[in-house]
């Protein structure tokens, strides 16, 4: 086998990928984190996170990755700031490409590319995007000060975003698509006791309003009735879809949403040396201690498997 440039590549640097790349660097392997933004992932949009332990009095997202990534940087993690364009994950040598053309070997790979927002596709949703239609209210809240807003959706993202979006609009309302809110027991309880914030329910956004900036949303009743809701911002927070364009889905397994199983020790669709962690595999809870947790399973699996390696 040809020398690989690296024995691990980890791609992607939210929670997961930073906390794989913590344990390797720590442990001594030969590592390389390609990110093709900022490290920090979603996170680093989250206004504040209330439920990561040690952290008792909550701690603002992008602080909190701040702190992985200089955890990461403590022991010398390599990164490299790059877009991956494509992967070939059969074999012993793991070839990364990326978007220069450049092309990167390694003996194992940890997948952590994360998810996106989901969209709703409704007119309007596209041409408005950045006038008034936005997918984080940690990112553009403060742009709404005294404003009259929707905020679509009924998980805990779209709850919590909700409440922090009562700082800034004069209203916020929530339209959610059944008639009882997936976010839990304790949001719900603060929701429903904000007076700033009101609900329509069994109801959908079938069209964004709007010359240069929104003007008002259409609503669609599950009874097919309809109305028309004058807010001047959109904050779409339904849930999300797996960042997988770059990867060879036809050497991965998916779920039927494109999100990858894994088994228990993070390994992809029993392929020798490839592994994911975070938000881009196939789960139930998207968490960002999930996250991290499962960066270090992965980790500590890819070890494993490298002591085993056929360069070893
Ligand atoms: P989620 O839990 O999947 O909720 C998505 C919401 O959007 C649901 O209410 C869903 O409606 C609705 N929805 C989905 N597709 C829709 C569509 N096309 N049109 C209209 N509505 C649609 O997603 P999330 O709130 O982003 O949370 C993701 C994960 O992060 C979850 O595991 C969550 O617990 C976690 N999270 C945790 C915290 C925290 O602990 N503080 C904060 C944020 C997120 P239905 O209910 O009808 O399906």
């Amino acid at each position: 086998m040809d020398k690989p440039d690296y024995q691990l590549i980890i791609v992607g640097g939210g929670p997961a990928g930073l906390t794989a790349g913590l344990y390797a660097a720590r442990g001594r392997i030969q590592t390389l984190l390609i990110e093709k933004g900022a490290t920090g992932g979603q996170v680093l949009v989250t206004d504040w996170v209330d439920n990561y332990p040690a952290f008792a009095e909550g701690v603002a997202g992008f602080e909190l990755m701040d702190k992985m990534t200089a955890h990461a940087d403590r022991f010398g993690l390599e990164k490299k700031f790059a877009a991956v364009e494509s992967m070939d994950l059969r074999g012993d040598l793991k070839r990364i490409r990326l978007d220069s053309g450049e092309e990167l070997t390694c003996e194992a790979v940890i997948i952590c590319t994360g998810a996106r927002p989901r969209k709703i596709e409704a007119p309007g949703e596209k041409e408005l995007q950045g006038k008034g239609v936005s997918y984080c209210a940690t990112c553009d809240a403060p742009f709404y000060r005294d404003q009259e807003i929707a905020v679509v959706g009924g998980g805990n993202t779209a709850i919590q975003e909700a409440l922090h979006l009562t700082k800034f609009a004069k209203k916020v309302t929530v339209i959610h698509r059944r008639d009882s809110l997936r976010a839990t027991a304790i949001l719900q309880e603060k929701a429903f006791a904000e007076p700033k914030i009101d609900f329509i329910w069994n109801a959908q956004i079938s069209e964004i309003v709007g010359q240069d900036s929104v003007e008002a949303v259409r609503i669609t009743y599950n009874d097919d009735s309809t109305a028309t809701l004058p807010v001047t911002g959109v904050f779409i927070l339904i849930g999300v879809v797996p960042n997988n364009d770059m990867l060879p889905l036809d050497q991965l397994q998916t779920d039927e949403s494109g999100f990858l199983i894994t088994d228990s020790e993070m390994v992809c669709a029993g392929l020798s040396g490839v592994y994911a962690a975070g938000d881009i595999r196939s789960k139930l809870f998207r968490q960002i201690i999930n996250a991290a947790g499962e960066g270090a399973t992965a980790e500590l699996s890819a070890e494993h498997y490298l002591s085993n390696c056929p360069t070893a």
